[in-house]
Protein backbone atom coordinates (compact mmCIF):
# COMPACT_ATOMS: atom_id res chain seq x y z
CA UNK A 1 0.00 0.00 0.00
CA UNK A 2 1.10 3.31 -0.81
CA UNK A 3 1.20 5.84 1.69
CA UNK A 4 0.29 9.74 0.46
CA UNK A 5 3.16 12.28 1.10
CA UNK A 6 2.06 14.79 3.78
CA UNK A 7 3.92 18.26 5.18
CA UNK A 8 3.66 16.57 8.67
CA UNK A 9 5.51 13.42 7.85
CA UNK A 10 9.02 13.53 7.97
CA UNK A 11 11.92 11.03 8.22
CA UNK A 12 15.04 11.48 10.49
CA UNK A 13 18.33 9.16 8.86
CA UNK A 14 20.31 8.97 12.21
CA UNK A 15 17.13 8.81 14.52
CA UNK A 16 18.54 6.30 17.20
CA UNK A 17 21.11 8.71 17.83
CA UNK A 18 21.69 11.51 20.53
CA UNK A 19 20.56 14.54 18.35
CA UNK A 20 18.26 12.68 16.18
CA UNK A 21 16.23 11.39 19.12
CA UNK A 22 15.94 14.86 20.61
CA UNK A 23 15.14 16.00 17.11
CA UNK A 24 12.13 13.18 16.47
CA UNK A 25 10.85 13.65 19.97
CA UNK A 26 10.58 17.32 19.41
CA UNK A 27 8.84 16.72 15.72
CA UNK A 28 6.36 14.93 17.29
CA UNK A 29 5.52 17.47 19.89
CA UNK A 30 5.00 19.84 16.95
CA UNK A 31 2.05 17.31 15.56
CA UNK A 32 4.92 15.39 12.68
CA UNK A 33 4.72 11.48 11.88
CA UNK A 34 8.79 10.28 12.12
CA UNK A 35 10.41 7.70 10.09
CA UNK A 36 13.15 6.64 11.40
CA UNK A 37 16.22 5.40 9.78
CA UNK A 38 18.85 3.94 11.57
CA UNK A 39 21.51 0.75 11.38
CA UNK A 40 20.08 0.74 15.29
CA UNK A 41 16.44 1.00 17.35
CA UNK A 42 17.59 2.89 20.12
CA UNK A 43 13.75 3.44 21.70
CA UNK A 44 10.64 3.09 20.78
CA UNK A 45 7.51 5.92 20.72
CA UNK A 46 3.84 6.20 19.44
CA UNK A 47 3.94 8.05 16.35
CA UNK A 48 7.49 6.73 15.28
CA UNK A 49 8.03 4.36 12.79
CA UNK A 50 11.63 2.37 12.48
CA UNK A 51 13.25 1.49 9.65
CA UNK A 52 16.51 -0.72 10.49
CA UNK A 53 19.22 -0.18 7.63
CA UNK A 54 22.46 1.03 6.27
CA UNK A 55 22.31 4.42 4.63
CA UNK A 56 24.43 2.61 1.80
CA UNK A 57 21.07 0.17 1.37
CA UNK A 58 19.32 1.78 -1.60
CA UNK A 59 15.82 -0.46 -0.69
CA UNK A 60 16.08 -0.18 2.38
CA UNK A 61 15.74 3.59 2.28
CA UNK A 62 13.68 3.72 -0.24
CA UNK A 63 11.05 1.84 1.98
CA UNK A 64 12.00 4.57 5.09
CA UNK A 65 11.21 7.85 2.74
CA UNK A 66 7.72 6.46 1.59
CA UNK A 67 5.35 9.06 1.79
CA UNK A 68 7.78 11.67 3.37
CA UNK A 69 8.45 15.17 1.78
CA UNK A 70 11.03 16.59 4.57
CA UNK A 71 14.01 14.62 5.00
CA UNK A 72 16.85 15.53 8.34
CA UNK A 73 20.23 13.39 7.66
CA UNK A 74 21.86 13.19 10.89
CA UNK A 75 23.88 10.14 10.97
CA UNK A 76 27.19 10.04 10.88
CA UNK A 77 29.98 7.43 12.22
CA UNK A 78 31.50 8.39 15.49
CA UNK A 79 34.38 11.54 14.76
CA UNK A 80 36.81 9.45 16.80
CA UNK A 81 36.95 6.51 14.55
CA UNK A 82 39.92 7.06 12.44
CA UNK A 83 38.14 3.83 9.94
CA UNK A 84 38.70 6.34 6.80
CA UNK A 85 36.80 4.16 4.72
CA UNK A 86 33.86 4.04 7.15
CA UNK A 87 33.64 7.62 6.81
CA UNK A 88 33.73 7.49 3.08
CA UNK A 89 31.10 5.09 3.07
CA UNK A 90 28.58 6.46 5.57
CA UNK A 91 29.18 10.05 5.20
CA UNK A 92 29.77 10.12 1.11
CA UNK A 93 28.41 6.89 -0.47
CA UNK A 94 25.41 7.02 2.14
CA UNK A 95 24.82 10.69 1.46
CA UNK A 96 24.71 9.73 -2.26
CA UNK A 97 22.42 7.42 -1.97
CA UNK A 98 19.77 9.63 0.20
CA UNK A 99 19.95 12.42 -2.61
CA UNK A 100 19.41 9.85 -5.48
CA UNK A 101 16.23 8.42 -2.98
CA UNK A 102 15.33 11.85 -2.61
CA UNK A 103 15.28 12.39 -6.58
CA UNK A 104 13.58 9.22 -7.05
CA UNK A 105 10.77 9.41 -4.94
CA UNK A 106 10.22 13.30 -6.13
CA UNK A 107 10.25 11.79 -9.58
CA UNK A 108 7.87 8.79 -8.76
CA UNK A 109 4.84 9.93 -11.29
CA UNK A 110 2.08 8.63 -8.71
CA UNK A 111 3.72 11.71 -6.25
CA UNK A 112 4.31 14.57 -8.64
CA UNK A 113 0.95 16.16 -8.13
CA UNK A 114 1.26 15.97 -3.60
CA UNK A 115 4.99 16.64 -3.90
CA UNK A 116 5.44 20.23 -4.03
CA UNK A 117 9.20 19.58 -3.10
CA UNK A 118 11.81 17.31 -1.45
CA UNK A 119 13.29 18.94 1.53
CA UNK A 120 16.78 18.07 3.02
CA UNK A 121 17.90 19.27 6.10
CA UNK A 122 21.92 17.83 6.44
CA UNK A 123 23.54 17.91 10.10
CA UNK A 124 27.11 19.22 9.24
CA UNK A 125 29.51 20.08 10.78
CA UNK A 126 31.34 23.55 12.24
CA UNK A 127 34.70 21.90 12.13
CA UNK A 128 34.39 22.33 7.96
CA UNK A 129 35.72 25.45 8.82
CA UNK A 130 38.09 24.66 11.25
CA UNK A 131 42.06 25.29 10.42
CA UNK A 132 43.49 24.25 13.57
CA UNK A 133 43.30 28.27 14.97
CA UNK A 134 40.67 29.97 17.01
CA UNK A 135 37.59 31.21 15.33
CA UNK A 136 35.87 34.20 16.84
CA UNK A 137 32.30 35.41 15.28
CA UNK A 138 33.25 33.06 12.14
CA UNK A 139 30.66 33.61 9.59
CA UNK A 140 29.77 31.16 7.16
CA UNK A 141 31.29 32.52 4.50
CA UNK A 142 34.90 31.14 5.60
CA UNK A 143 36.25 28.63 3.54
CA UNK A 144 35.96 25.42 3.62
CA UNK A 145 39.31 24.22 5.95
CA UNK A 146 42.13 23.14 3.38
CA UNK A 147 43.37 20.74 5.87
CA UNK A 148 40.41 19.50 7.53
CA UNK A 149 41.42 18.25 10.98
CA UNK A 150 40.87 14.53 10.76
CA UNK A 151 39.04 12.34 8.13
CA UNK A 152 35.93 12.81 9.78
CA UNK A 153 36.10 16.38 8.95
CA UNK A 154 37.29 15.62 5.65
CA UNK A 155 34.11 13.71 4.82
CA UNK A 156 32.01 16.16 6.51
CA UNK A 157 33.09 18.94 4.15
CA UNK A 158 32.60 16.63 1.26
CA UNK A 159 29.29 15.54 2.75
CA UNK A 160 28.17 19.11 2.72
CA UNK A 161 29.38 20.49 -0.50
CA UNK A 162 27.51 17.42 -1.93
CA UNK A 163 23.99 18.12 -0.24
CA UNK A 164 24.30 21.46 -1.43
CA UNK A 165 25.54 21.49 -4.37
CA UNK A 166 22.27 19.02 -5.03
CA UNK A 167 19.94 21.91 -4.23
CA UNK A 168 17.59 22.74 -7.55
CA UNK A 169 14.48 24.23 -7.59
CA UNK A 170 13.42 23.48 -11.09
CA UNK A 171 14.44 19.94 -10.40
CA UNK A 172 12.60 19.99 -6.62
CA UNK A 173 15.00 18.86 -4.45
CA UNK A 174 15.71 21.86 -1.87
CA UNK A 175 18.80 22.00 0.61
CA UNK A 176 20.33 23.26 3.90
CA UNK A 177 22.97 22.20 6.11
CA UNK A 178 23.21 23.38 9.91
CA UNK A 179 26.62 23.22 11.24
CA UNK A 180 26.57 22.88 15.15
CA UNK A 181 30.08 22.14 16.91
CA UNK A 182 30.26 20.85 20.48
CA UNK A 183 26.34 19.23 21.45
CA UNK A 184 25.74 18.97 24.93
CA UNK A 185 21.89 18.12 26.85
CA UNK A 186 20.46 15.24 28.12
CA UNK A 187 21.63 11.40 26.91
CA UNK A 188 25.04 12.66 25.66
CA UNK A 189 27.29 9.75 24.87
CA UNK A 190 30.18 11.50 24.34
CA UNK A 191 31.11 14.93 25.55
CA UNK A 192 30.07 15.21 29.15
CA UNK A 193 30.45 12.01 30.10
CA UNK A 194 34.41 11.42 28.55
CA UNK A 195 35.35 14.45 30.17
CA UNK A 196 33.62 13.65 33.88
CA UNK A 197 35.47 9.89 33.06
CA UNK A 198 38.83 11.39 31.88
CA UNK A 199 38.77 13.80 35.04
CA UNK A 200 37.59 11.01 37.61
CA UNK A 201 40.62 9.02 36.21
CA UNK A 202 42.78 11.70 36.95
CA UNK A 203 44.17 12.71 33.39
CA UNK A 204 43.01 16.82 33.12
CA UNK A 205 45.73 17.33 34.69
CA UNK A 206 47.16 19.49 31.68
CA UNK A 207 46.27 22.43 29.83
CA UNK A 208 47.13 22.86 26.11
CA UNK A 209 47.90 26.15 24.71
CA UNK A 210 47.82 29.32 27.59
CA UNK A 211 44.36 28.28 28.67
CA UNK A 212 42.68 31.10 26.38
CA UNK A 213 41.59 28.62 23.14
CA UNK A 214 37.85 28.88 22.24
CA UNK A 215 35.74 25.87 21.87
CA UNK A 216 31.66 25.99 21.02
CA UNK A 217 29.31 23.94 22.44
CA UNK A 218 25.68 24.57 22.12
CA UNK A 219 22.96 22.80 24.00
CA UNK A 220 20.72 20.11 22.10
CA UNK A 221 17.38 22.18 21.95
CA UNK A 222 18.94 25.04 20.32
CA UNK A 223 20.38 22.37 17.97
CA UNK A 224 17.41 20.87 17.13
CA UNK A 225 15.70 24.09 17.19
CA UNK A 226 17.83 25.56 14.17
CA UNK A 227 16.95 22.47 12.49
CA UNK A 228 13.13 23.06 12.41
CA UNK A 229 13.34 26.27 11.88
CA UNK A 230 15.51 25.53 8.74
CA UNK A 231 12.98 22.96 7.42
CA UNK A 232 10.09 25.37 8.08
CA UNK A 233 11.69 28.06 6.20
CA UNK A 234 12.88 26.15 2.81
CA UNK A 235 10.74 27.24 0.48
CA UNK A 236 12.10 27.98 -3.27
CA UNK A 237 11.96 31.49 -3.07
CA UNK A 238 13.60 30.95 0.02
CA UNK A 239 17.53 32.06 0.85
CA UNK A 240 18.32 29.70 2.79
CA UNK A 241 18.46 27.06 -0.11
CA UNK A 242 21.24 25.51 -0.71
CA UNK A 243 23.29 27.69 2.39
CA UNK A 244 25.10 26.28 4.98
CA UNK A 245 24.35 28.09 8.49
CA UNK A 246 26.40 27.71 11.84
CA UNK A 247 24.35 27.31 14.89
CA UNK A 248 25.57 27.94 18.37
CA UNK A 249 24.82 29.33 21.70
CA UNK A 250 25.48 33.52 22.70
CA UNK A 251 29.08 32.96 24.02
CA UNK A 252 32.06 30.74 23.20
CA UNK A 253 32.76 28.99 26.23
CA UNK A 254 36.92 29.86 27.52
CA UNK A 255 38.69 27.10 29.29
P1 LIG B 1 25.24 9.64 17.28
O1 LIG B 1 26.36 8.69 17.10
O2 LIG B 1 24.56 9.67 18.62
O3 LIG B 1 24.13 9.39 16.16
C1 LIG B 1 24.43 9.02 14.85
C2 LIG B 1 23.46 7.96 14.42
O4 LIG B 1 23.77 7.57 13.07
C3 LIG B 1 23.53 6.67 15.28
O5 LIG B 1 22.25 6.35 15.80
C4 LIG B 1 24.04 5.61 14.30
O6 LIG B 1 23.51 4.32 14.56
C5 LIG B 1 23.57 6.17 12.96
N1 LIG B 1 24.35 5.63 11.86
C6 LIG B 1 25.71 5.54 11.78
N2 LIG B 1 26.05 4.94 10.63
C7 LIG B 1 24.91 4.66 9.97
C8 LIG B 1 24.63 4.03 8.73
N3 LIG B 1 25.59 3.54 7.96
N4 LIG B 1 23.33 3.90 8.35
C9 LIG B 1 22.33 4.37 9.15
N5 LIG B 1 22.54 4.97 10.33
C10 LIG B 1 23.81 5.11 10.74
O7 LIG B 1 25.80 11.07 16.88
P2 LIG B 1 25.21 12.54 17.15
O8 LIG B 1 26.09 13.19 18.13
O9 LIG B 1 23.74 12.46 17.40
O10 LIG B 1 25.49 13.22 15.74
C11 LIG B 1 24.45 13.46 14.80
C12 LIG B 1 25.00 14.31 13.65
O11 LIG B 1 25.47 15.55 14.19
C13 LIG B 1 26.16 13.69 12.89
O12 LIG B 1 26.01 13.99 11.51
C14 LIG B 1 27.37 14.46 13.42
O13 LIG B 1 28.37 14.55 12.43
C15 LIG B 1 26.77 15.81 13.71
N6 LIG B 1 27.48 16.58 14.74
C16 LIG B 1 27.51 16.14 16.03
C17 LIG B 1 28.16 16.91 17.00
C18 LIG B 1 28.20 16.47 18.45
O14 LIG B 1 28.86 17.14 19.26
N7 LIG B 1 27.50 15.41 18.85
C19 LIG B 1 28.80 18.08 16.63
C20 LIG B 1 28.76 18.50 15.30
C21 LIG B 1 28.09 17.74 14.36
Amino acid sequence: TRIRPSSKRCAVIGGSGFLGRHLVEKLLGKGYTVSVFDIRQSYELPGVTFHQGDLCDKQALLTALQGVSLVFHCASPAPASDDKALFQRVNIQGTQTVLQECHKIYYNKDRLNSIKEMLLVLTSSASVVFEGTDIKDGREDLPYAKKPIDYYTETKIEQEKLVLKACDKENGLLTVAIRPHGIFGPRDPQLVPILVDTARRGKMKFIIGDGSNLVDFTFVDNVVHGHILAAESLRPESPICGKAYHITNDEPVRF
